[in-house]
């Protein structure tokens, strides 16, 4: 990218992490090299999206392995472990290989201070000059949006959730 920018998608609406799905589809078709670091998320079951994902040349995918409702009665568990993504995806993000890089859930990750607020600000201010970096997740941190030049927050007007629709497979994941 010529003039990358730091994308935050936020809020308590649906579409955060589809937003960024598309963005990922888009950004292949014009032969970008995309990364996609999935935090808060264990391998199965996995969201539908991958089985797709998964095919495509110039995207690679890095799955935290822990997430969850079991795995948030362990917060020192997913401290470790989005510790060790972080170490794992750091060089990569650095190193500027990648035209796109999306940290999906990463605002509940510094929200949740399963990493310490200031590492995770540090990677943005590392940020290769020509790569993309987009966030997910709710209640993105104040200093993130700040950092940030585009910022979406997904309002929830309505979801059929409260209303007592279960998730469903290839909508909801
Ligand atoms: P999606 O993955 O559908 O784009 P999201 O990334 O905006 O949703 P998350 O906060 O990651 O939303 O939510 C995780 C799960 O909860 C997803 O299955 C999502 O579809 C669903 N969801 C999103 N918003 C709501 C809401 N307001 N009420 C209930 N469930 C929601
Ligand atoms: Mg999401």
């Amino acid at each position: 990218m010529e003039q990358a920018i730091i994308q935050v998608y936020t809020g308590p609406g649906k579409g955060k992490t589809t937003a960024a799905t598309g963005l990922i589809i888009r950004a292949l078709g014009q032969g970008c090299k995309v990364l996609l670091v999935r935090f808060l998320k264990p391998e199965q079951p996995q969201s539908s999206e991958l089985l797709i994902l998964e095919k495509l040349a110039g995207l690679d995918i890095i799955t935290a392995g822990l997430g969850g409702i079991d795995a948030r009665k362990q917060p020192e568990r997913l401290q470790q472990n989005v510790s060790q993504t972080l170490s794992q995806v750091r060089p990569m993000i650095i190193g500027g290989f990648y035209d796109l890089v999306v940290l999906d859930e990463f605002n509940p990750v510094l929200h949740k201070g399963y990493l310490p607020l200031e590492q995770g600000l540090e990677l943005l201010r590392q940020r290769p000059a020509h790569t993309e970096l987009v966030l997910t997740g709710r209640n993105a941190p104040a200093e993130v949006l700040e950092l940030a030049e585009l910022v979406t927050v997904m309002e929830a007007q309505r979801h059929p959730f409260a209303d007592g629709l279960a998730a469903r497979a290839g909508i909801e994941y």
